[in-house]
């Protein structure tokens, strides 16, 4: 078994045996460790992964080219002829790709043909998956189709990417590493994320057989892993890790356990799994922690069932709005009922409310629902800001008249107004400097339009968000100043509706900064990145200081869909940071 140590020491003083011992890590590319050897000595097996990717990423094109065309295609004809490296055949053997059926067979063989003539490179993929124990090969064939699709630049990346990945699961075989607190926390996602409202899709809304299912779930790994937890009057599964000082403060975490539907299996339950596997380990270890920790896995967040977001966090914070029990579901059902029939006491809310002055600040761990990580190969980021936003509702006028008999220059033509405002917002909030700031029109009608008809009239929505509220009022301002100046050139009427604005709410420096020196210890770069989507902290920063860190998505970055991928070792080195974190943690003086 190799340890780090050698690498270290020969890294330092006989390069030649520390590219020889890391041979089978790229495929026949011996530069990427010749030069990663300069970066060296490697804190931890992550810092040492951070490097030889870095490498790959650092390289020029047509090494990288040359990188990726040095795998072998999968179930392709070096492996028919036995021609694979002996890390490639074991991947793929454990993938299944040696028994393929005939058709399985024939559709990779025709998939491999159109990648290579679209692509000019191999279909690259890490076949033994997110937690190492290897794709089905259903999901093979499926992620092959899909990113076929893909741009030939961005397919590129997706490669390297997929190479930095094989490299990373044949890192911890080479030093007998496991990402043990990660599996668990995978395994556990794996888990509840079959249970589900809906057939085939994760679906797991506000006070459902699956919800409640879950909430139980959640409630016994908190009492495995020596937490003495609680289900609240609003679904919350609270969890406390207790000091032995009983006059100690509280610090706090957690996530949603709700989806939206069809949904991701990590979205909101990372937050919430990783503290608990974080817990059992030093349950295990027989260690406390000075002050209580206290993991929340909040009932609701997506507002999906009841069209009402937050209901978890606001009642922790004091905020539950019981006006809000009168709302029904599609079904006609109350939310009162709902939470009564599943035996909670809608009374006792009001008293889910915490004090603030019990608590030390509140930190959640979140996949990131985006590619910013992903793009610049880090596993794990510190959240600046949760972005705050303004949403609008835009009803422009115009004439229909007939498409054939009115001059272009004598239209009043609702639909071109509102090209020209999409193409503004785009403009827009492409100008930020710290590129927070995004604006989208995600929806656009023209009502009653037909082929043959000027459109008279067009409805869009406007989101516009930024990590923080100057940045966004300025562009709001700007926006709807050109909407205006738009609409009178072309003489369409316009009313503009505000539907949302929320501030910003900005993370607490004094964690951020204890985050970072976590991260930093954990052999990644410490990087900064807002937030543009809500979470949780984002109500619970009214009542105490937080911070977030993010945790890389996989599949290019996306979420609420059933592909939000995440890795063990990405879960693993999130949790190592949060166990970190914890265990350095100082309060603010
Ligand atoms: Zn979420």
């Amino acid at each position: 078994m190799t340890t780090l140590e050698q690498l270290n020491g020969s890294a330092a003083r006989d390069v030649p045996a520390f590219v020889n011992t890391l041979h089978g890590i790229y495929e026949h590319s011996p530069w990427i460790p010749e030069r990663a050897a300069k970066l060296g000595p490697f804190a931890n097996i992550t810092a040492l992964k951070q490097a030889l990717q870095g490498v790959v990423t650092g390289a020029e094109r047509a090494e990288q080219l040359g990188l990726i065309r040095a795998h072998p295609e999968l179930a392709g004809k070096a492996a028919i002829a036995g021609e694979l490296t002996a890390e490639s055949t074991g991947e793929q053997a454990k993938a299944g790709l040696n028994l393929c059926t005939p058709e399985e067979f024939a559709t990779l063989q025709k998939l491999n043909g159109d990648y290579n003539a679209k692509f000019g490179f191999p279909f690259i993929l890490a076949v033994k998956g997110a937690t190492g124990k290897g794709l089905t090969r259903q999901q093979i064939i499926t992620t092959f189709t899909r990113r076929l699709r893909n741009q030939p630049e961005d397919e590129l990346r997706e490669a390297l990417r997929q190479i930095g990945r094989i490299a990373e699961m044949r890192i911890n075989d080479l030093l007998g590493y496991t990402p043990a607190i990660g599996a668990t926390i995978m395994e556990w996602a794996e888990e509840i994320g079959s249970w589900s409202e809906d057939e085939g899709a994760l679906t797991c809304t506000f006070m459902t057989d699956a919800h409640r299912r879950t909430a139980d779930q959640i409630a016994h790994w908190m009492r495995e892993a020596g937490m003495h937890a609680h289900i609240d009057a609003v679904g919350n599964v609270v969890g406390r890790y207790l000091s032995t000082d009983p006059q100690a403060k509280t610090l706090m975490t957690g996530s949603h356990y709700d989806t939206v539907r069809n949904g991701g299996k990590y979205d909101g339950r990372e937050g919430i799994l990783l503290p608990i596997a974080i817990v059992k380990h030093l349950h295990e270890k027989g260690e406390t922690l000075p002050f209580h920790f206290e993991i929340i896995g909040f009932s609701e967040e997506e507002g999906v069932r009841f069209k009402s977001t937050f209901l978890g966090s606001n009642a922790i914070i004091g905020q539950f709005d019981l006006n809000l029990l009168n709302l029904t579901d599609r079904d006609g059902v109350s939310m009162r009922d709902v939470l009564t029939q599943a035996g909670h006491d809608v009374t006792a809310i009001p008293k889910i409310a915490r004090d603030p002055s019990d608590l030390l600040g509140y930190v959640e761990v979140h996949i990131e629902q985006g590619p910013v990580l992903l793009n610049r190969d880090l596993p794990v980021g510190i959240v600046t800001s949760i972005a705050g936003s303004s949403r609008y509702l835009v009803n422009l006028k115009g004439v229909a008249s007939h498409a054939g008999t009115t001059p272009m220059s004598m239209r009043k033509d609702a639909a071109a107004a509102a090209a020209e405002i999409i193409l503004y917002v785009e403009q827009r909030c492409g100008q930020d400097q710290h590129a927070s700031l995004v604006g989208t029109v995600g929806q656009l009608q023209v009502p009653n339009g037909s082929t043959n008809v000027i459109p008279g009239a067009c409805v869009l929505s406007l989101d516009i968000r930024a990590a923080a509220d100057d940045i966004r009022d300025a562009a709001v301002e700007d926006v709807l100043k050109k909407i205006e100046e738009i609409s009178q050139r072309r003489s369409v009427d316009v009313t503009i509706e505000k539907t949302v604005s929320a501030p910003a709410a900005p993370c607490a420096h004094w964690l951020m900064n204890q985050l970072a020196a976590a991260t930093e210890r954990a052999g990644v770069k410490p990087f900064e990145l807002a937030s543009g989507a809500g979470h949780d902290a984002m109500t619970i920063a009214k009542m105490t200081d937080v911070a977030m860190l993010f945790t890389r998505c996989g599949n290019g970055g996306i979420s609420h869909n059933p592909l939000e991928t995440m890795t063990a070792d990405d879960a693993e080195v999130s949790a190592q940071i949060l166990l970190d974190f914890l265990r350095n943690f100082k309060a603010k003086v």
